[in-house]
């Protein structure tokens, strides 16, 4: 026989584990409602749930969720790729317009502006996307943006 006031185990719904719990309400001789010791929620009792089976399950939905969402991921998620490709793609629009006319052969003491386009001996054949300072170029080449100098001033004893 239950009476109201009556300590038992219970599984609280709102702390989400087995704790100490207080009959609140009896119905048919039956516990139906309980206060949880440690939050004070009146609510449905429920008894102690065995948490290491609720854990496993728990763990489980967890890794079936990962693999369901590594499978709908694209093939190439490397970011290193993504970029080479990002930049290829950006060389392949950029590089549209330019001709043996408008292209210049990479020169340090050259000066160039945003939008020139540049040969490069060991790059190829670049367009610059930024002018920074300290006579820095930024250059979209076909596989890295590479940062060049430019407009230095030309020294006698400078070989070339
Ligand atoms: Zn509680």
């Amino acid at each position: 026989m239950v009476d109201l006031g009556d300590r038992l185990d219970i599984y609280c719904r709102y702390c989400k584990r087995n704790l100490n719990g207080v009959v609140s309400a009896v119905q048919d001789g039956k516990v139906a409602k309980v206060r949880c010791q440690t939050c004070g929620h009146f609510q449905p009792y429920q008894p102690p749930r065995d948490m290491k089976k609720a854990k496993e399950r728990a763990l489980k939905r967890l890794v079936r969720s990962h693999a369901k969402k590594q499978d709908n991921q694209p093939l190439h998620t490397e970011p290193g790729m993504n970029q080479e490709t990002a930049i290829r793609h950006l060389w392949d629009q950029e590089t549209q317009a330019a001709n043996v006319r408008n292209t210049r052969v990479y020169d340090v003491h050259h000066t160039y502006g945003v939008g020139d386009f540049i040969a490069h001996k060991a790059l190829g054949l670049g367009k610059v996307m930024e002018v920074g300072a300290n006579n820095r170029l930024k250059v979209l080449f076909r596989d890295r943006i590479a940062e060049l100098e430019h407009g230095l001033p030309r020294d006698d004893d400078d070989e070339e």
